[in-house]
């Protein structure tokens, strides 16, 4: 069955690879993005494009009705842990309040399914590593608590209304699409990866390490990085799981099992490079745990996901090779 999915943040990182996921499995994206982080060209040219804030209820409205829109993800939102602490308020907007507005606009026009974009920052500090999907969830920034409390709103929608749900809680996200169509380009990224890849392309002197005392082997934080393809996929399976089931929704981790840290990663971008980078060992960052690695197995078991590029050296190939391919589009 084709499926018509309104995609909120398509023309974002995540987004963006969603929509290329969308048309791969043969489904028809539309996007809806204010532009704020995203870009427009950074929307696969098959897909419909309207530009506003998923706030706008009258907007949104509209385009279910004449796209005919069947579902709904989510990805549009605020990102930025640090910010999130500066300036919670943004992120309760962004992240919480307009997410309420989509929800409210979903369920009054008839849509029954929705995809959000949820993160492992619920956890906050897992007690446990690998951590599983029924752990606590005590988020320690704004940001995760935002995303949280989306959850939660979801949760209670479904339980009283015709509407079901995936909540996908990504561990890292890293990576381009494979054939480079998309890839990430935000502006001014904090993103581990991102910035050695930039660093590694001479667009920035060097890449600091924040903590070299963790409970870690090489004492720098271990983090699940995953593939950005490999979620956009998730992403399609959810969907199709939640249209053929609408008695069940799903709160699930996005993430390989495992992890690298730090200066893991860092050594896998000077070995696809042949490079050295130029690395400064500094002070923690705020808020940062020692490790945070997913329990993936409900996902494998409820969805049949398998990963497709669980490997580091292929993920740095794949971000450097659009890193390049920003330069070119970002100087034209
Ligand atoms: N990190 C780092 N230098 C950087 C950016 C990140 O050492 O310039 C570390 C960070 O402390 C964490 C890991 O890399 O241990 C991943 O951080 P990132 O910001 O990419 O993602 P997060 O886990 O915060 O969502």
């Amino acid at each position: 069955q084709k499926l018509n999915v309104l995609v909120t943040g398509g023309a974002g990182y995540i987004g963006s690879h969603a929509v290329l996921a969308l048309i791969d499995a043969g489904h028809r994206p539309v996007v809806i993005d204010n532009l704020v982080t995203g870009f427009r060209w950074a929307v696969a040219e098959d897909a419909r494009f309207y530009y506003g804030d998923i706030s706008d209820s009258v907007l949104v409205e509209s385009i279910i009705r004449d796209e005919h829109i069947d579902a709904i993800m989510h990805f549009a939102g605020s990102v930025v842990v640090p910010e999130s602490v500066e300036n919670p308020l943004k992120y309760y907007n962004n992240n919480t309040a307009k997410s309420r507005s989509l929800i409210e606009t979903a369920v009054s026009s008839g849509v029954k399914h929705m995809i959000f974009s949820s993160t492992a920052a619920t956890y906050g500090i897992p007690e446990t590593s690998p951590v599983r999907e029924d752990m606590a969830t005590k988020p320690i920034n704004p940001y995760g608590t935002s995303k949280l409390m989306t959850e939660m709103m979801l949760r209670d929608v479904a339980a009283a209304h015709d509407f079901n749900y995936c909540a996908l809680r990504y561990f890292n996200v890293a990576g381009a699409d494979p054939l480079a169509r998309s890839g990430q380009s935000t502006v001014g990224a904090t993103h581990l990866l991102k910035i050695a890849v930039e660093a590694a392309l001479g667009k920035r002197d060097s890449v600091s390490v924040f903590g070299t005392d963790y409970a870690t082997e090489d004492g720098t934080g271990v983090r699940d990085y995953i593939h950005v393809s490999d979620l956009a996929a998730a992403h399609v399976i959810a969907l199709e799981a939640l249209v053929a089931d609408p008695a069940r929704s799903h709160t699930l981790n996005c993430g390989y099992g495992h992890g690298y840290s730090v200066m893991q990663v860092l050594d896998a971008v000077d070995r696809v490079t042949n490079k050295k980078l130029d690395r400064k060992m500094e002070g923690r960052r705020a808020g940062d745990p020692d490790s945070l690695i997913s329990d993936n197995r409900a996902i494998k078991d409820r969805f049949g996901w398998e990963p497709r590029f669980d490997n580091l050296d292929q993920i740095v190939q794949h971000a450097l090779a659009w890193e390049r391919r920003l330069t070119d589009i970002q100087s034209a």
